[in-house]
């Protein structure tokens, strides 16, 4: 029986090892390429909860494999943070976020990116982000939103604070991503100089059908406002969510109500057409 175990064991793991050297394999392609072809940044609208009217945007990358097949990021971004070529991916996704801030200058508030912990963990990481923002003269820093995750504050949290602090002295602002899917949320509520907080759709979706969730977006809702922070609800699919989030007096809303993430020519063109002549 033990024998017989051990081979069950044994297969699936070749399966899972053999899967992440394709991945990681397809991913060192992906970066030595045309990365704007390879690894498209995509945007998906956050809006105001009120007027409905775009606010910002979550940067989203993508992978285009050699066949033409587009990748969402669960099937390459956990080996870009095994393997530490998160952190090559990461600048280009920065990069490639503040390029379109700026040529969306007049029309879209802000642009968050995602930043794994691997990246937070990374001594280089602020002055990278300080280069970054020094070769975009006139942008203003507070319109780049860095989203982090509680996995971000596991292990040298020292170090990370204080990179936080860094990156908040620069005037870039941080959110607190998935909010309510960890173990600690509210440590992390005390202990993160954020500015956001992320709903998790997991307690968003069915809302206005569930009293108890809806109890627990209210509490969040105004822990959140008296702590001075402002609230994202993530993954609102259903009109009768979003109204349930707007009575709460909920601020901002994500989600494919309002549109799915996109490549930025069609973001521009389904979402900021409003302000254009
Ligand atoms: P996330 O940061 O929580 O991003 C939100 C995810 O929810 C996105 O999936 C988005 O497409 C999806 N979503 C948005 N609205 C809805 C909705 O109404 N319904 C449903 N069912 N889903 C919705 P996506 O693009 O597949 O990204 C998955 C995750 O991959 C992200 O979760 C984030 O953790 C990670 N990721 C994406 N881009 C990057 C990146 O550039 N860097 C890093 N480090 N991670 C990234
Ligand atoms: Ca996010
Ligand atoms: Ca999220």
């Amino acid at each position: 029986a033990g024998g017989n175990r051990m081979q069950v064991f044994s297969d699936e793991m070749r399966v899972s090892v053999h899967e992440r050297i394709a991945a990681e394999q397809r991913l060192r392609e992906a970066l030595a390429g045309d990365r704007e072809q390879t690894l498209p940044v995509w945007f998906q609208p956050i809006v105001s909860g009120e007027t409905g009217q775009v606010v910002g945007a979550e940067t989203l990358v993508r992978m285009r494999t050699p066949e033409g097949k587009i990748l969402g990021p669960g099937a390459f971004v956990p080996a870009a943070e095994e393997t530490g070529l998160i952190v090559p991916l990461g600048e280009h996704v920065l990069t490639m976020a503040l390029r379109h801030l700026v040529a969306w200058r007049d029309e879209l508030g802000y642009v968050s990116v995602n930043v794994s912990p691997r990246q937070l963990a990374e001594p280089d990481f602020v002055p990278l982000l300080a280069g970054l923002l020094a070769r975009m003269p006139g942008l203003n820093p507070a319109r780049l939103v860095l989203e982090i995750t509680e996995t971000a504050l596991l292990g040298s949290s020292a170090d990370v604070q204080q990179r936080l602090e860094m990156i908040k002295s620069l005037g870039v602002r941080i959110a607190l991503d998935d909010f309510g899917t960890g173990y600690s949320s509210l440590t992390w509520l005390q202990s993160v100089p954020a500015d956001v907080v992320k709903l998790d759709r997991s307690f968003v979706a069915g809302l206005s059908a569930d009293p108890r969730k809806s109890s627990i977006i209210s509490a969040v809702l105004w822990l959140a406002q008296s702590l001075g922070m402002s609230v994202v609800a993530e993954g609102v699919e259903e009109e009768a969510d979003w109204h349930a989030l707007v009575a709460a007096g909920c601020p901002a809303i994500q989600g494919y109500l309002f549109g799915k993430p996109v490549p930025p020519a069609e973001f521009a063109a389904a979402h900021l057409h409003r302000s254009r002549m």
